[in-house]
């Protein structure tokens, strides 16, 4: 990590450094940000990054951020990818000023266009992108001028305005930006900034048939609309040049581009394309996937808005790629359940246990907290019965000395409820364990134990005759390695085959009921006791309910890779 959250709370990163400068120079009075994003898939948790970055930069300093779609590639982009984008930006807690489209100004880039032809600047070249692409030299040997670069100004205007009236095919034509074939940086060399491409638009439909290039919308959509300061990754580095000179050429409002590392997460990709990858090929359900680093797949797998915003602010903004490790995103995770989370009672693996002396016929309500980290949560009333379920983990036949969970001659607690001593097991014929007997100690009742009996272990339980099944997916990493991005082959050849482990029936206490998405409206976030913290899945119902694992409650990853 280059940013602990302390050092980033307390100094100022390099952006602010910038704004505090062109503020107190005088260079702008206001800022004015943007979130950039191409609708061409689902926004991931890099994404968040540079939306944590630019609202929150403009937020600190009274300014705004628009929310711009860089819709200049028909063919990848749609309006499913923007509904989602914008829900997701919202939903991470974000207010746009103004939600915008390159797309609505390539009228404006086309006359851009024009006025770069006719001031001898841009030309139309008729050489096929393998041709462009042989004359552009190596990074160490100038490219060579194509054959078309000295069209005048006058038959460079006919001919583009011929691209846009669609006398040509796709790919025959296109226009080019007149700067230096033998410069230093290969983006200078004569960039493409038109291209012919007979395609529907998802906005303009099929109004256009030529696009701008990315280099040629960016820039002049940020002047465009007085955006300060471009923030964006590092990769985008080599395109400043490209920005500025087009900005200058074309005398537009000085918007200035800023580069900073891109989020990489280990064991997961963040790339749009590898993502939709996973999904064409099956490797997983959909975008929001709850393995997926999707905000979409965070948010069903009961990721909060709050958790995603704080492990931004704790990575901070950095000049230099780095990888940070997902344990970070998962315990910012647990910080906020922690605080917001509902415990639950819910046994996974259920072995019967029957307490001999306890009425066959009785239910006793007893009252347990709802959240001890928080006093307005209240409490709810869980029954108790002669015959309850335990984890089958929590009995052992013989166990060492510190195992201080349920074995004969042992005492434990059950929570938020009695304490038990457990006097004979018995088992099937393959040596498994079906049911437990233990006596529970009336006068140790949680609450008002006056037993003074010691038990060093707290058990979860439910009562077998009030427990209603509930289907629990717990994930683990998506990713064998690492950096599956960086490892040679394929990164299909380092899926993790056991990311997803589904229990189709675990036991909850029935309290769970009334807190299900159908009846309370929403779906709650929950621990479920010694186990983890739980969110209901968008294809949980009333009649059959789903629960995804968000996070175990300890970082078992570290422990079992002998870290
Ligand atoms: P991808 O490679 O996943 O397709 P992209 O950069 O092409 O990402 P855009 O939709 O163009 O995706 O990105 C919108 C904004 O988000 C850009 O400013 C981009 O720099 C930023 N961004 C994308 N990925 C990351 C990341 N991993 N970390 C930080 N910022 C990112
Ligand atoms: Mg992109």
């Amino acid at each position: 990590m280059s940013d602990s959250s302390a050092e980033a709370k307390s100094s100022k990163n390099f952006l602010e450094e910038i704004i505090d400068k062109d503020l107190a120079e005088g260079r702008h009075t206001s800022i004015l940000t943007r979130f950039p994003p191409e609708p061409n898939g689902y926004l991931h948790i890099g994404h968040a990054k540079s939306i944590n970055v630019n609202f929150g930069l403009a937020k600190k300093y009274g300014g705004e951020t628009n929310l711009r779609f860089d819709d200049t590639n028909p063919i990848t982009e749609s309006t499913e990818y923007v509904q989602s984008i914008k829900r997701d930006v919202e939903w991470l807690g974000y207010e746009w000023k103004q939600e915008l489209y390159a797309s609505d100004y390539f009228e404006k880039l086309y006359e851009f266009a024009l006025k770069l032809i006719r001031d001898g600047l841009a030309y139309v070249d008729d050489s096929t992108s393998e041709q462009i692409a042989a004359l552009k030299g190596t990074p160490t040997t100038p490219g060579t001028n194509s054959p078309y670069r000295d069209r005048s100004p006058e038959e460079n205007e006919e001919l583009f305005k011929r691209m846009r009236d669609g006398e040509f095919p796709d790919g025959s034509r296109t226009l080019r930006a007149k700067i230096d074939m033998a410069a230093p940086n290969m983006l200078m060399r004569d960039p493409v900034i038109y291209r012919i491409k007979n395609a529907h638009h998802h906005r303009t439909d099929d109004k256009w048939c030529i696009y701008p290039t990315y280099d040629f919308a960016h820039g002049q959509s940020d002047a465009i609309e007085n955006i300060t300061h471009s923030i964006c990754t590092l990769e985008f580095m080599p395109h400043r040049p490209l920005y500025e000179w087009f900005i200058e050429k074309l005398g537009l409002f000085p918007s200035r581009q800023y580069e900073f590392a891109r989020l990489n997460l280990s064991y997961t990709v963040m790339s749009k394309r590898k993502l939709l990858q996973l999904v064409n090929e099956g490797h997983v359900e959909s975008w929001d996937d709850p393995r997926m680093p999707t905000i979409s797949g965070l948010r069903r797998r009961g990721y909060t808005p709050a958790a995603i915003r704080e492990f931004c602010n704790r990575i901070g903004v950095a000049k230099r790629d780095n990888l940070i490790d997902v344990s970070l995103l998962e315990f910012c995770a647990r910080e906020d359940l922690n605080r917001i989370a509902e415990r639950r009672m819910v046994v996974l693996d259920p072995v019967k246990l029957i307490i001999t002396n306890f009425p066959e016929d009785k239910t006793e309500m007893l009252p347990s907290e709802n959240n001890p980290e928080d006093e307005q949560s209240g409490e709810r009333e869980v029954p108790f019965t002669r015959e309850l379920l335990i984890e089958r983990e929590d009995f052992m036949e013989d166990a060492p000395r510190k195992f201080f969970r349920l074995s004969p001659g042992r005492n434990v607690r059950l929570k938020s409820a009695f304490i038990i001593t457990c006097d004979d097991f018995k088992k099937d014929e393959k040596g498994e364990v079906t049911e437990i007997y233990a006596t529970y100690h009336p006068d140790s009742r949680s609450g008002s134990d006056t037993s003074g009996i010691k038990a060093k272990g707290t058990l979860h339980w439910v009562s077998a005759s009030h427990a209603v099944p509930v289907e629990v997916r717990s994930y683990d990493r998506l990713f064998n390695v690492e950096d599956p991005a960086g490892e040679e082959g394929e990164i299909t050849d380092y899926i993790n085959p056991d990311s997803l482990v589904t229990i189709p029936q675990a036991w909850a206490e029935p309290a769970i009921l009334d807190d299900l998405k159908e009846k309370s409206g929403s779906a709650k976030h929950f621990q479920f006791m010694r186990k983890g913290y739980y969110y209901e899945d968008i294809s949980s119902t009333a009649e059959k309910p789903v629960f995804n694992q968000t996070v175990g409650l300890r970082d078992t990853w570290a422990k079992q890779k002998g870290k």
